[in-house]
């Protein structure tokens, strides 16, 4: 079903916006500032990974909640098979890619906690996830050329941005690593069946891996992971 203020569930298609125009990187202020703010998400982390309910049902966080049909974790586990590719002229290295969304999907802060194994295959794997040259996410209707997008099967991930992150993460200090984290699980959370989360009432302080922390983080604090009301999936 179509929303006024989510157009990105559509008839199966899922759009994500999760980065800005701009590709300009600000590299600045690292050292003492991106010291305090890596610790800071390391503490929320922790607080976050050790001190929360892993039950969806009693979200108190304000995050999305699980729709009628979805699956919640703990009930129910499937295995998604996925392929990894590229498209078009990219600069990012396909092997580093490769090994860095299997990490992440492998993590057990992320996806693997709503019950979700991922499993990389040669071909015919359900999800596609593909680093792709701006040009060629954009080609794709609905998409952009400058942000990343979910079109069933793919999961597009803009090149451009892989590998120079977004400028709300860049201006906190926080690493390329920590923004790739964040655009995987972003995306596939997408694939998931996960629409945008607008607000950042999560009681944590963490932002829901849903939001999109791309273009600004709304006074949440940085988190690539989605959170226990996030542990939900609905394809
Ligand atoms: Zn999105």
């Amino acid at each position: 079903m179509c929303t006024t203020s989510e157009k990105f569930r559509c008839k199966g298609t899922y759009i994500s916006i999760i980065s800005q125009i701009s590709i300009n990187v600000n590299r600045g202020g690292r050292g003492i500032i991106q010291d305090m703010i890596s610790g800071l998400v390391a503490i929320a982390m922790q607080t976050f990974v050790l001190g929360t309910s892993m039950d969806v049902t009693a979200v108190a966080d304000g995050v999305a909640k699980p729709t009628a049909n979805a699956s919640i974790q703990g009930t129910s586990e499937r295995t998604i098979t996925y392929t990894i590719s590229s498209k078009g002229v990219i600069t990012g290295n396909i092997e580093e890619f490769r090994k860095i969304v299997a990490e992440t999907l492998a993590d057990n802060k992320g996806w693997k906690r709503a019950g979700v194994k991922f499993v990389e295959v040669a071909s015919g794997g359900s999800m596609w996830m593909v680093l792709a040259a701006g040009n060629e996410v954009g080609a794709f209707n609905g998409c952009s050329a400058t942000l990343s997008c979910v079109v069933y099967p793919y999961v597009l991930i803009n090149d451009a941005r892989w590998m120079s992150g977004s400028d709300s993460y860049n201006a906190l200090g926080l690493s390329l690593s920590n923004y790739r984290q964040m655009v995987i699980n972003h995306e596939v959370g997408h694939y998931l069946g996960h629409n945008h989360i607008t607000t950042c009432e999560t009681g944590t302080g963490l932002a829901p891996v849903m939001l999109q922390q791309s273009t600004g983080l709304l006074g949440c604090l940085p988190n690539p992971w989605p959170l226990p009301g996030e542990l939900w999936y609905t394809r």
